[in-house]
């Protein structure tokens, strides 16, 4: 039974539990939510590894790894998986399309406890193009086939163009305009597939096939949107809606099949929509987790894309986005190098904690910060900071054998001289 399932006959299972435990969350709460589908559990099989995604759990942060055609380096990759792990992503996607895909996609799983996420569309069009030269003659079983394989390896999640159907391409073929055109890899090959084979989306027509598959494995489906914005100014078209739309529909399907399910969002995305897309997303989904690319608000920050899309997914979250897809300074520019690996988990997770502070109203470790540095207490510091053996780096090289104020104002430090006439109390009266 899938967890979903568990949830709604009422059973607890190790997996809730463990959630639970991550979570300030109560038994009731998280078995009533999961049993509605508003949050979902994704499972590393190989370590026993659980985590939680949606209504009233912390904002999760994937990284995306991977090969691509023109830089194949197993080991590298195996590292990045290590680093995004050691940087505290919640969940990783292997999106290698160069290369052995089965032996990096297996390498990778040996190497983290993380849930691992794919887009089985990448294998099967790699290897359509690997046997005819041509990724539009891929035999349609071959996905459903790639899709299954993956399953029985462990992966946790799967990110696929289920709402990407004739419709879709109609809405998309009726608007002929884009400034950013097709940014989705999987979603351009699809659409590249069905106008040249003349046909629906096979995952579309055969979705209850997919579920099928799924729901063996309790992995989770993630609905990718193929026609997502590569452009602000794209966003919010009739093509993306019209695919969140079908997304949304497909949602409530899978649910009723006992799938858990997530959709998937933008993407590219100016700042003042972005509450809009994830309310529209919510209310038409029945409460789906919602995954958002980044989203970036911006498409000049080539270089600095970690922080654009820092700046989307805390605004995202603080509106209810469930999970970040972290962005790497290398976005738009080239294959993430372990570093980029590290900037972009780190800027993803204090978009993530931002969001929970008004989501969730979590501002304990801001509290606790901000009274070691009143106290000038810096081990303190380091404790509540998001990277605390980095902010320590930083204070040792730049100040020999103090424990008191620090270099950037030295005898000027404000805490410093107040504290000794001034004896500060906590808000609302208490002392600590
Ligand atoms: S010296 Fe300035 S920056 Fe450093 S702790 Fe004091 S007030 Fe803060």
């Amino acid at each position: 039974m899938t967890q979903k399932e568990c949830a709604e006959n009422g059973e607890w299972t190790e997996a809730m539990e463990y959630v639970r435990k991550h979570e300030r969350i109560e038994n009731s709460v998280l078995l009533g939510y999961l049993a509605a589908g508003s949050v979902i559990v994704l499972h590393n099989k190989d370590h026993d590894n659980f985590v939680g995604i949606g209504k009233g759990l912390s904002t999760k942060v994937n990284a995306s790894i991977g090969t691509s055609t023109t830089h194949i380096d197993l080991n590298e990759e195996v590292r990045k998986a290590c680093t995004a792990e050691l940087s505290g992503a919640d969940t990783l996607m292997e999106l290698s399309v160069g290369g052995d895909l089965d032996i990096i996609r297996r390498s990778v799983l040996k190497n983290t406890s993380l849930p691992v996420g794919t887009v089985p569309l990448y294998q099967a069009f790699k290897e359509a193009i690997d046997k005819y030269n041509n990724p539009v003659k891929m035999p349609e079983e071959l996905i459903f086939e790639t899709i299954e394989k993956q399953c029985a390896d462990g992966i946790s999640f799967m990110a696929i163009h289920s709402g990407l159907n004739l419709i879709s391409l109609e809405r998309l073929k009726k608007q002929s305009y884009r400034y950013a055109g097709l940014v989705s890899k999987g979603g351009a090959y699809l659409i590249a597939w069905m106008i040249e084979n003349n046909r629906e989306n096979p995952l579309y027509e055969r979705f209850e096939d997919l579920l099928k598959i799924l729901k063996k494995y309790d992995t989770v489906l993630s609905l990718g949107n193929g026609l997502r914005a590569g452009a602000t100014a794209d966003s919010f078209d009739r093509a993306y809606m019209q695919e969140l739309i079908i997304n949304c529909e497909l949602s409530e399907i899978a649910r009723d099949h006992g799938v858990q399910v997530i959709v998937e969002g933008p993407g590219h995305i100016p700042i003042d929509e972005i509450e809009a897309n994830v309310r529209i997303q919510k209310k038409m989904s029945g409460e789906a987790p919602f995954y958002v690319l980044g989203p970036l608000v911006t498409d000049i920050a080539a270089g600095y894309d970690h922080i654009s899309s820092a700046i989307g997914g805390a605004l995202s979250s603080s509106f209810g986005a469930d999970f970040l897809c972290y962005v790497t300074p290398s976005e738009h520019l080239g294959l993430p190098s372990e570093d980029d690996v590290a900037v972009g988990v780190k800027a993803a997770k204090i978009a993530a904690h931002v969001g929970d502070m008004i989501k969730l109203k979590r501002n304990e470790a801001d509290l606790n910060i901000s009274k070691a540095r009143r106290d000038l207490d810096w081990e303190k510091q380091f404790r509540y900071a998001i990277d605390p053996h980095f902010a320590e780096k930083i204070f040792r090289s730049k100040n020999e054998g103090t424990s008191g104020a620090c270099s950037m104002c030295g005898e000027f430090c404000a805490p410093l001289k107040v504290r000794k006439y001034f004896k500060y109390e906590i808000a609302k009266g208490k002392k600590s």
